[in-house]
C-alpha cells in the first residue's frame, strides 16, 4: 500500500490556492461539466475531481456548450464507452476552434492504455489535458501545467496509490459511495481493470470510518462501500482487519442507517461475511455476486477461480442466513469458446438462484487481455439471440420476484422527486428495489414505510404509510 506523502498532497494543494488566486483575480465565473463512464469507482473519482475543480473555483454545469473546462471520465470495460468517448471529443473539435480558451481534459481507465493515450495525442490534438487513473490526484498540478505551457499528456507508468484527503463534491443525500480499496489482483482473462487500475490496495480502516462519520454529519444516511474486488479488503493491510469486521464497525457509526457494498467476488465471499451481513441489522440484505458464467469450462477460460457447484453453495448459505435477501448477479454472453450448451448451463443458475436483477453483456474484447487472443465459437449473431434467450428468461423471474412484493410494507430510503411527476418521489428498499409514491419531498432523505399496491418488472408503485 502506498499512500501518497504529505509534501505531494501539499504540492497539489499550492497549486490549488494558486489556480483559485487566479481564477478570483479574473473575475470570471468558471464553470466545469464533468462527464463520468462506467462503474460507481468512476462516479467515486468524478465526486473527486469535482471537489478539486470547486477548489480550484469552478462551479459546474450540465452542459459541455456552457463549459470553460471539459472533463471526460472514461472507462475502459467495454468497447461501447470508449467509442463513446472519441465521438464526444470529435464532437468538441468545432467547439475548441470557436472558444480557443476552452480546457478540454480526458482521464481515467481508458487513458492508462497506452495505445488509446497514443490514439488520443496523435488525432485530438484540440484535447488539452490527458491523465490516468494513477494520475486523478495531480488534476492540480496538471491544470496548472495547461494554463502555462499547454497540453499535458501525463500517463506514467507507475504502481496505484492511495490520495487521501481530497474534497469531494458529492452526490446528493441520502446515499454517499465510500471507496475502500482500489485495483485488484483477480485478472480474470476478460478484464481489463487490473491492468488499468492496478493492484489491490486497501485504505486505512482509521480512514474509512472518519469519512464514514464526515458523510453522517453532513446528513447522509446510507453508505456503499466501493472496491472493484470489496470483500477482499484488508488483505494487504498489516492490521488484519477482515471486510466483514471493517462492516460490522461501519454499522455502529452513529446517523449511518443504511450500509451497502460494491461489488464482491464469489471466491471471497466468507462465512464470516455471510454472519455479520445477517446480525447487523444496518446491512443491507442484498448482496451483487457476479456469476458470468454457469459453466465449469468457460469459469476456468475466464479464470473466475470458482465452480458452478462452489457458486451454488455459497448462494445457499446466504439463502439460509437471510432468506429474503435481494440478490442480483452479472453475465457475460459470448466470451470466446462459449456454446449454445456453455448458456444453456448460465439459464439453469438463473432459474435455480432466482436473481431478482441481472446485467447482462455480450462478451467485449479488450486489448491486452488473455480473453482477446482466445477463438471464438459463436458468431455475431448467435451471441445476440443467446442474450435474447438470457434475458427472456430474467425476464420472467424478475417479474415474478417484484409481484411477491404486492400488498406488503417496505421500508423506503426517499432519494428524490421523480423528473415528471414533483409529486411523485422515488426511493429504494433495503434489497434496492426502486418504489415510487405520491409524497411531497420534505421526506427526501428519510426512511418511510410504503405498502405495494403495483409491480412491475423493474420497479414497485405504492402507497405512503403516514405515521401516527
Ligand atoms: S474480479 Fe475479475 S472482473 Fe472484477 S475487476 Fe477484478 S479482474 Fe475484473
Amino acid at each position: 500500500m502506498r499512500e501518497i506523502s504529505a509534501e505531494e498532497r501539499q504540492r497539489q494543494q499550492d497549486f490549488i490556492h494558486k489556480i483559485y488566486e487566479e481564477n478570483q483575480r479574473s473575475g470570471r465565473a468558471l464553470k466545469a461539466f464533468v462527464e463520468t463512464y462506467g462503474c460507481q469507482q468512476n462516479v467515486s473519482d468524478s465526486e473527486k475531481l469535482k471537489g478539486m475543480l470547486a477548489d480550484m473555483g469552478y462551479s459546474f454545469c450540465d452542459s459541455a456548450q456552457e463549459a470553460d473546462l471539459i472533463l471526460y471520465n472514461t472507462c475502459a470495460v467495454r468497447e461501447n464507452a470508449e467509442l463513446k468517448v472519441f465521438g464526444n471529443l470529435g464532437a468538441l473539435k468545432h467547439l475548441k476552434r470557436k472558444r480557443p480558451d476552452l480546457i478540454i481534459g480526458v482521464c481515467g481507465c481508458m487513458m492508462q492504455q497506452e495505445h488509446i493515450a497514443e490514439q488520443i495525442r496523435k488525432k485530438y490534438s484540440h484535447v488539452d489535458m490527458v491523465f490516468g487513473t494513477h494520475a486523478l490526484y495531480r488534476l492540480p498540478e496538471i491544470l496548472d501545467g495547461v494554463l502555462r505551457h499547454g497540453r499535458v499528456i501525463d500517463i506514467r507508468e507507475e504502481e496505484g496509490s492511495i490520495a487521501e484527503g481530497i474534497h469531494y463534491v458529492r452526490d446528493a443525500l441520502p446515499l454517499a459511495k465510500i471507496p475502500i480499496m482500489y485495483g485488484c489482483n483477480n485478472f480474470c482473462t476478460y478484464c481489463i481493470v487490473p491492468y488499468v487500475r492496478g493492484r489491490e490496495r486497501s485504505r486505512t480502516a482509521e480512514n474509512i470510518l472518519e469519512e464514514v462519520r464526515s458523510v453522517a454529519a453532513q446528513g447522509y444516511k446510507e453508505v456503499m462501500l466501493l472496491g472493484q474486488n470489496v470483500n477482499s479488503y484488508g488483505n494487504d493491510l498489516e492490521s488484519g482487519l477482515s471486510f466483514a469486521q471493517l462492516l460490522r464497525e461501519v454499522c455502529r457509526v452513529e446517523g449511518i442507517e443504511r450500509v451497502r457494498f460494491m461489488t464482491s467476488h464469489p471466491k471471497d465471499l466468507s462465512d464470516e461475511l455471510i454472519a455479520a451481513m445477517a446480525e447487523e441489522e444496518k446491512i443491507c440484505k442484498q448482496l451483487h455476486l457476479p456469476l458470468q458464467s454457469g459453466s465449469d469450462e468457460i469459469l476456468k477460460k475466464m479464470n473466475r477461480k470458482y465452480t458452478v457447484a462452489e457458486y451454488m453453495e455459497k448462494i445457499r448459505k446466504v439463502k439460509a442466513a437471510m432468506p429474503d435477501i435481494v440478490l442480483t448477479t452479472d453475465i457475460i454472453i459470448g466470451f470466446p469458446g462459449e456454446t449454445v450448451a456453455d448458456v444453456e448451463g448460465t439459464l439453469n443458475v438463473l432459474r435455480e438462484v432466482e436473481y431478482d436483477t441481472i446485467f447482462s453483456f455480450i462478451y467485449s474484447k479488450r486489448v491486452g487481455t488473455p480473453a482477446a487472443t482466445m477463438p471464438d465459437v459463436m458468431t455475431a449473431e448467435e451471441k445476440h439471440e443467446q442474450f435474447d434467450r438470457l434475458l427472456e428468461v430474467q425476464n420472467e423471474i424478475s417479474y415474478r420476484k417484484n409481484e411477491q412484493y404486492f400488498d406488503r410494507t417496505v421500508s423506503v430510503l426517499v432519494e428524490g422527486g421523480s423528473k415528471n411527476d414533483p409529486e411523485t418521489m422515488s426511493g429504494r428498499t433495503e434489497g434496492g428495489k426502486i418504489v415510487n409514491f405520491k409524497a411531497d419531498s420534505s421526506l427526501v432523505g428519510k426512511i418511510v414505510d410504503v405498502k405495494i399496491t403495483q409491480t412491475r418488472t423493474w420497479s414497485l408503485y405504492g402507497e405512503l404509510i403516514e405515521k401516527e
